[in-house]
C-alpha cells in the first residue's frame, strides 16, 4: 500500500486533473464559466481536503491523524470501530467518504453539547452552539444546492483516489506473486510519521 505521502501525491495530481474535466463538464451543462469556475474550485478544494485531511486511512493510527493536531483524539473512535480497510466502512468508492463526513458533523455536535453540559454543571450557561452549527450546516445546503454537490462529488472523488490506489497496488503485487516474483509488504509505508509523532505526544 502506499505511504501517506505517495497519497498525498496522488491527490495533487488528481485534483489537477479533474478541475478541466470539472469546468468543462460545468460548461456543458450550460452554467456560466464564472459559476463553472466556482464549482471547479470548490470540487477541486473537497478532493485535497478529502485526501490529505480525511483520508482512508484514518481507520488506522497513521500518519493523517497527526495532522489535525491537538484534535487527533476526534478520530480515535473511528480508529477503533472502523477495520483497516474496510471497503464498507473507510475504503469504498462512494459511501465511505460521506460515513467520515457525517461521523465529523456528529463528533462536532456530540462535542459542543458535552462541554455545554459539563460548563452547565458548573454553573456557565452556553448558548447552544451545537443548533447553531447544524443550522448554519442545513441553512448552508439548502441555500447552495449545486456548491453541495459539487462538495459532496469532490471530497468523493478525493477518497476514491486513495482507496483505487491501494487496490492497484495489492492487486499489483497479487499479480506479480502469480507471476512469481518475491513481493514483501512493507506496511511501515502506511505509518511512516507515527513513531516520531506519537512518542512526542505522549
Ligand atoms: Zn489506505
Amino acid at each position: 500500500m502506499p505511504g501517506a505521502r505517495t497519497h498525498d501525491l496522488i491527490t495533487v495530481v488528481t485534483g489537477v486533473a479533474i478541475a478541466p474535466l470539472t469546468y468543462t463538464t460545468n460548461l456543458a451543462l450550460g452554467i456560466s464559466p464564472e459559476l463553472a469556475l466556482r464549482q471547479t474550485a470548490i470540487v477541486v478544494g473537497a478532493h485535497l481536503l478529502s485526501g490529505i485531511m480525511f483520508s482512508p486511512d484514518l481507520d488506522l493510527d497513521s500518519a493523517i491523524d497527526n495532522r489535525w493536531g491537538v484534535f487527533y483524539w476526534l478520530w480515535r473512535p473511528y480508529m477503533w470501530i472502523v477495520p483497516h480497510r474496510s471497503r464498507l466502512l473507510s475504503h469504498g468508492l462512494v459511501i465511505p467518504p460521506l460515513l467520515r463526513l457525517l461521523y465529523f458533523y456528529w463528533m462536532i455536535v456530540g462535542l459542543l453539547i458535552g462541554s455545554a453540559w459539563v460548563l452547565g454543571r458548573v454553573g456557565i450557561v452556553l448558548p447552544n452552539f451545537h443548533l447553531v452549527v447544524s443550522d448554519a450546516v442545513l441553512g448552508t445546503i439548502m441555500r447552495h444546492p449545486r456548491d453541495t454537490w459539487s462538495f459532496l462529488i469532490g471530497f468523493i472523488t478525493g477518497s476514491a483516489a486513495h482507496s483505487v490506489a491501494d487496490w492497484l497496488v495489492t492487486g499489483g503485487k497479487h499479480y506479480l506473486r502469480r507471476l512469481g516474483f518475491e513481493v514483501r509488504y512493507n506496511d511501515a509505508q502506511h505509518d511512516q510519521w507515527r513513531g516520531y509523532r506519537r512518542r512526542a505526544r505522549y
